[in-house]
């Protein structure tokens, strides 16, 4: 679905600084994969993530969506629809007064037929549960329920592809769950590629595939057992691990016996239930 080559970026008016956002990036995204992206501020999370649809373009290298280099300006429109992009603030995506305006509005801009319009806002307000809300204003959402309407209006839209930008950063605990369980529903359900840029580790353990960011570069990857696994490595580097994780290598360092990369609550309670169970505790 997405290819990144060898991709460097730099910020205009960072020259001298010699300094890349993006420092020599490689990946691969693949058709139906759910990955999720992390690392701190700064690795270049976010200005990667403005690569996938051509907001920005590549110093040097190259990134090429369902074979199309975002370079080339006659590809411009089908990548964007190919590849929808969520960011971190709904306020500042929603645009209309009433959700279901706001909702068409992405659809309007691709010059798509009223009427094709009306069934697609119908299906993608229903996709993320916010059906029931189509007339209301979107002032009064949650910000867990606004997140959703701007996923609704990325969907409207068809995409392959969504890209996600910390959509969760702002919301509370509840708002978090609306919208990982809405990503997750439309990857399963729907088949669409799902690029998850998090700092929450516990909605990284979800994905697929962990693609850890560092300084510009990808640090490492694999599933998120394969990742995670590494705690030595990553704490080397400051970053985080689930906490689940965190407790049951804790427990091993002092030498109890735990499963070797422990992801959630669920397998950690087990690895403790056992714990108990031969009174090792
Ligand atoms: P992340 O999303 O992982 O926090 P960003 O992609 O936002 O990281 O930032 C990567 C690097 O690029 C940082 O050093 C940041 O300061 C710099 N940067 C981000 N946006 C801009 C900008 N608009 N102009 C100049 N530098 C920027
Ligand atoms: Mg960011």
């Amino acid at each position: 679905m997405i290819e990144v080559k060898e991709v460097y970026f730099q910020y205009e008016g960072t020259e001298e600084e010699k300094k890349y956002a993006l420092n020599g990036v490689n990946m691969t995204i693949k058709d139906g994969e759910f990955v999720a992206i992390v690392g701190h501020n700064g690795s270049g999370k976010s200005t990667l993530a403005k690569h996938f649809n051509s907001i920005y373009l590549p110093s040097t290298g190259d990134v090429i969506v369902d074979g199309m280099n975002t370079e080339d300006d006659e590809h411009l429109f089908d990548i964007r629809k190919k590849v929808g992009l969520v960011l971190q603030n709904p306020d500042n995506q929603i645009v209309a007064g009433i959700v279901e305006e706001d909702v068409a509005f992405g659809c309007e801009n691709l010059g798509i037929p009223p009427k094709e319009i009306r069934e697609r806002v119908d299906n993608a307000l229903k996709a993320v549960d916010m059906y029931e809300y189509r007339t209301h204003s979107p002032d009064k959402l949650s910000g867990g329920q606004k997140q959703r309407v701007a996923i609704a209006g990325i969907i409207a839209m068809e995409p392959e592809c969504i890209v996600l930008d910390e959509p969760t950063a702002m919301l509370d605990p509840q708002g978090r769950q609306e919208v990982i369980s809405t990503v997750q529903k439309l990857n399963k359900e729907r088949g669409i590629t799902i690029i998850l840029i998090t700092h929450y580790m516990e909605e990284a353990v979800l994905a697929d595939r962990v693609i850890m960011m560092d300084s510009g570069k990808v640090l490492t990857e694999g599933t998120p057992r394969e990742v995670f696994a590494q705690v030595e490595m990553l704490k080397k580097h400051r970053l985080d691990v689930p906490q689940a994780t965190e407790l049951c290598y804790r427990l091993k360092g002092c030498g109890y016996e735990v499963p070797d990369c422990v992801l959630d609550e669920n397998e950690c309670a087990k690895a403790l239930e056992k714990l108990l169970k031969r009174g090792a505790v």
